[in-house]
């Protein structure tokens, strides 16, 4: 087997160089299941973002600028290949670095190869449009990459986010400057080796880690920079939002959620109780799509309940590689979070959820997953996004109830309708305020290809499919006078 970290990770990829960060300062990457130091990676700072920003402009400037679409597709293609021959060393990286299972990291890395497959493919698929207008003109539409895009990324799922951002914005032909977080930025690295070794030109792809004040900071706020991708919490998107709108740049904001599923009476519960846990512990909850809430139907809440409570009880937390259903979290920091939450509804929560296995080290991030039931719909528990292994169950009567209770929070990014009845289905799918919107399923398996993003303070702008490739380009318009 290769070895684990099998590239040096202390350094920063700019201008197709690997280089030591400027200042010669590094970060300790640590290993959630254990508290084990896994390596030192840089602590990229303005100076390396500065330098990283100059090469992205002269990749524009030189051959990546000037190559045609379908070139600029194939070395995707070529990197999504090299990335599933490279499946299993990325999932263990990955598994590793973040905590998670070695199941759902494995799926990670393969969605990363799908983005770069899709995008690949649709490189040279963007056209533009004939308008028609006045006598005389002719009008037609052209669409062009932003330039320079910065593209900030979090720990939680970094392949998959890297893929539909970075991917998205290669094949329209941007150059970018990646700041992976610093709690998780292996595969990160892991990928701009496998960009470079798929023929990537120099400075198409500029990866600088480091701390989100330092290097995140210097990227979205650089007047170098010509569009900005941010994934993370609410608190820094509305710092990137306001540091990149001082030099006037498109930011698309993709931020947390408290993703509903809705399940009424006539629903199929034996097809939907899968989706209903595993929407929630997947990555021992720390996904912004996560169903951290149940909203179920009267009739139907006690089994539901005793359902869902029987499946946690079979949930089994343990070390990334021993691949259970639930890892540790990402760090202390994000369990001392989690355990507040949890001490909030400590009345509500239903006993006797799972275990964590006893060969688990103590110094690993780990919590129980933890089920509560009849929790208000103005708890904090049922309002606040959590990121850990926790769900609420909240019962309704009505379908308008369900609705509002539904729409109740900030967010707005993904929801389900668990029913039988299509007429149903129709007015929930149009009346839930939520980017994407599932009848009989959740997330339909990752779906590269179907477009994500939120409303309200889930975040604004789409990525994945092939909307995302409109995100990361804008459009010229030009009118010909030929009488
Ligand atoms: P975070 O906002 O702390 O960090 C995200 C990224 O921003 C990291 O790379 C970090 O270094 C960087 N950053 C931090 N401070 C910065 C600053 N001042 N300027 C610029 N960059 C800065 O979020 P997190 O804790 O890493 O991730 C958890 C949050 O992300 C959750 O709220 C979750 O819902 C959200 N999230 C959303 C999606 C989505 O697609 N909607 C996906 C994953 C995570």
């Amino acid at each position: 087997m290769t070895k684990p970290i099998w590239f040096d990770p202390s350094q920063c990829l700019i201008g197709g160089e690997w280089k030591t960060p400027e200042a010669g300062e590094y970060l300790p990457l640590v290993n959630p299941s254990d508290g084990s130091e896994l390596c030192q990676i840089a602590r990229g700072q303005q100076a390396d973002i500065d330098t990283a920003v100059v090469a992205a402009r002269s990749a524009l400037d030189g051959g990546w600028g000037l190559m045609p679409a379908f070139e600029r597709g194939r070395i995707l293609s070529r990197l999504g290949q090299l990335v599933l021959d490279r499946v299993d060393d990325l999932a263990r990286l990955e598994a590793m670095d973040v905590g998670k299972p070695l199941t759902q990291a494995r799926a990670d890395a393969i969605a990363l190869a799908r983005y770069c497959e899709f995008y690949g493919g649709a490189a040279d698929k963007v056209m533009g449009e004939t308008i028609p207008y006045l006598d005389g003109y002719t009008v037609y539409t052209l669409r062009e990459p932003h330039g320079v895009t910065g593209h900030i990324v979090p720990w939680n799922y970094p392949m998959q986010i890297i893929g539909r951002s970075v991917g998205a914005a290669l094949a329209m032909g941007n150059a970018c400057v990646l700041k992976p977080a610093e709690e998780a930025c292996l595969t990160a690295l892991a990928f701009a080796h496998l960009a470079v070794e798929a023929g990537l030109p120099a400075g198409a792809l500029n990866v600088v880690p480091g701390l989100g004040a330092e290097a995140g900071a210097a990227l979205s706020g650089h007047t170098g920079v010509d569009h900005i991708s941010f994934t993370g919490s609410v608190a820094t998107g509305a710092l990137v939002q306001q540091a990149a709108g001082k030099n006037v740049v498109p930011v698309t904001l993709e931020l947390g959620g408290k993703s509903p599923q809705l399940v009424f009476e006539d629903a199929d519960l034996e097809a939907a109780l899968p989706f209903l846990v595993n929407a929630g512990i997947q990555n021992a909850g720390q996904t912004c799509s996560a169903s951290s809430r149940i909203l179920v139907q009267r009739g139907l809440y006690e089994r539901v309940k005793e359902q869902m409570a029987e499946a946690y009880a079979q949930l089994t937390v343990g070390p990334a590689l021993d691949d259970l259903r639930v890892g540790p979290l990402i760090s202390d920091r994000q369990k001392a979070i989690v355990s507040v939450f949890l001490s909030k509804g400590a009345d509500l929560a239903i006993a006797g959820q799972g275990q964590i296995v006893p060969e688990a080290p103590e110094a690993g991030a780990y919590v129980l997953p933890t089920l509560f039931a009849d929790v208000p719909a103005d708890h904090a528990l049922a309002r606040e996004e959590i990121f850990g292994p926790v769900q609420v169950l909240i019962p309704f009567e009505t379908e308008e109830q369900a609705l509002t209770i539904a729409n109740s929070t900030d967010y707005g990014l993904v929801a389900s309708i668990w029913t039988r009845d299509g007429a149903r289905q129709m007015r929930l799918a149009k009346r839930l305020r939520s980017g994407q919107v599932f009848i009989n399923n959740y997330g339909a398996g990752g779906g590269v290809e179907l477009p994500f993003g939120g409303v309200g303070k889930s975040g604004h702008g789409r990525e994945k499919g092939f909307e995302a490739l409109y995100g990361f380009s804008q459009l010229k318009t030009v009118a010909a006078l030929h009488g």
